[in-house]
């Protein structure tokens, strides 16, 4: 089976079976490259339903859980969206095919660099890739339309708030350092309304507004 054939069977059985309905992510799931995220020790595991290691003890996330979190975005194509927690760059690109402009902020420099040049050399220019403790979110850049933690916290960074515009959505994972669950909220003129999603486990978001330390 080649790459191609195996991003088709990943959406088949994976994500359609799983309720991801979005005609937009779905295609973007066949598209990316995961593989070439995944690094070529893990290649041939790339496409499985799994969180794959990428190094400096970080994952990228099972495939289904990336769709989950796209979707729950819902991304029309024209948004500025932040990303916190870069890793491999592999949501990174999701996010690039169906947004306008992407900021992603990374803590770890040798992360930071390698998504960078692996999303240079397959032409995402829409992605900007940062290093810095994305807790804060990145006031320069502010707002964005959209906002998607991919590491753990005890709740959403309060800065991030801030950050994002009324009608503007965050996703992310909130529990305790070992279980948490997905978060989508939404800003609207009449305040914060809350939805939570899917149980989940992610690597922890270490910064001011995360936790202190990795263990
Ligand atoms: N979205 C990634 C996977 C994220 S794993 C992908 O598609 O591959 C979580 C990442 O968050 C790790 O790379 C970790 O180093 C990073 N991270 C943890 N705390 C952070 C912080 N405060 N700011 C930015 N990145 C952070």
């Amino acid at each position: 089976m080649n790459f191609e054939e195996m991003r088709r069977l990943m959406v088949e059985s994976q994500l359609v079976p799983r309720g991801i309905k979005d005609a937009r992510v779905l295609e973007a799931m066949r598209r990316v490259p995961r593989h070439l995220f995944a690094g070529p020790q893990a290649e041939q595991r790339a496409y499985d339903d799994s969180a794959l290691p990428i190094g400096e003890g970080q994952t990228i996330s099972q495939p289904y859980m990336v769709a989950v979190m796209t979707e729950l975005l819902e991304l029309k194509g024209d948004e500025k969206v932040l990303e916190i927690g870069t890793g491999s760059g592999y949501q990174a690109a999701i996010l690039a095919e169906l947004a306008g402009e992407v900021y992603t902020v990374e803590r770890v420099a040798a992360l930071a660099e390698a998504a960078r040049e692996r999303l240079r050399s397959l032409f995402y220019g829409n992605v900007h890739v940062r290093l810095a403790d994305g807790s804060l979110g990145l006031p320069k850049e502010a707002p964005f339309d959209r906002i998607i933690v991919t590491a753990a916290s005890p709740s959403i960074p309060a800065p991030l708030i801030n950050q994002i515009t009324e009608d503007g959505i965050i996703v992310a994972p909130v529990g305790s350092r070992f279980s948490q669950q997905l978060l989508k909220i939404r800003k609207t003129s009449k305040g914060i309304l809350e939805e939570y999603h899917t149980p989940c486990v992610f690597v922890p978001l270490v910064g001011e507004y995360g936790w202190k330390i990795e263990e």
